[in-house]
């Protein structure tokens, strides 16, 4: 990607190098992790409540609200910063002409574990969006990951992540947050999963839109996107179940398969209308 020419964001909160007390001594972490390795880059605050309250007794301080905010300096944490960035003057324009305006997101940058109003999150867990305080929560480790354990290298790839998130707060922001919330109240688990894959395959498309207009402030090369296609085929559902459990069960799925996943990117990728992204209402996925 070429972001020389994007202004990194200050909505970024740098938590890196915090301890959260009792935690991250990593005891106990690494058995909650196998229980939520299927939730890989997902929206589930249900899961992160959980986590929370089995380890709330040990937590008693809350993380420090002293962590440095504006746009970190160090490579990796200066490019997440440019793309939330790109994502904002994106997104921004986007609400401008159906006359709202863009409310943007925080990034929190963290280590391990973190604090969120969703409960605890930690890095097994993925990067994760939390609706109550309109915070993205990105482990940077993950990136590695993505390029060793994924074999999904480059940047876009790695932005892809990033907007993937903005995705969901973007359904924050148009309410389909709360529809989704409602639903689940009343839905059977199957229901609830199928539900879940539409709203994460719905942030895909809308991380498409925004790499539509990065493509256009030529941010992207075209030769790039197949970086974020490598990424979003490694994390579907069946491709994860396959290694993790080594069977796949649809009915469990809670974001789309690789294909879904790349399908849905493609098509917000192309067209870079919000419109085209409404998997709720498309007859196949
Ligand atoms: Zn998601």
């Amino acid at each position: 990607m070429d972001l020389d020419d994007q202004e990194a964001s200050s909505n970024i909160e740098d938590r890196r190098g915090m301890s959260i007390g009792g935690i991250g001594g990593g005891l106990g972490l690494g058995t909650i992790a196998i229980g939520v390795i299927a939730y890989f880059l997902g929206f589930d605050p249900g899961t992160v409540m959980n986590l929370a309250q089995q380890v709330q007794q040990s937590t008693p301080q809350l993380q420090t609200s002293q962590a440095p905010h504006g746009a970190p300096s160090d490579p990796l944490g200066k490019f997440s910063a440019k793309v939330l960035g790109s994502t904002e003057v994106v997104w921004g324009d986007i609400f401008r002409q159906s006359n709202t305006s863009y409310r943007a997101p925080t990034l929190v940058l963290y280590e391990r574990a973190v604090r969120s109003s969703c409960g605890l999150g930690q890095s097994a867990m993925g990067p994760f969006y939390c609706p109550n305080d309109e915070k993205l929560y990105l482990d940077l480790s993950f990136f590695r990951d993505l390029q060793t354990r994924f074999r999904a290298p480059g940047d876009f790839a790695q932005a892809y992540v990033i907007a993937h998130e903005v995705g969901h707060h973007v359904q924050k922001l148009t309410g389909t947050f709360r529809k989704m919330e409602a639903a689940r109240g009343r839905a059977s688990e199957t229901e609830t999963n199928r539900l879940s894959v539409r709203m994460e395959l719905q942030a895909d498309c809308y991380a498409g839109v925004w790499g539509h207009y990065a493509g256009t402030m030529n941010q992207v090369q075209p030769g790039e996107v197949e970086e974020a296609l490598r990424a979003a085929t490694a994390i579907g559902d069946d491709r994860l179940q396959q290694e993790t459990q080594g069977r796949v069960v649809p009915e469990s799925f809670t974001h789309g398969t690789s294909a879904q996943r790349v399908r849905w990117f493609t098509r917000g990728l192309r067209s870079g209308r919000p419109s085209d992204c409404n998997t709720f209402s498309a007859a196949s996925l």
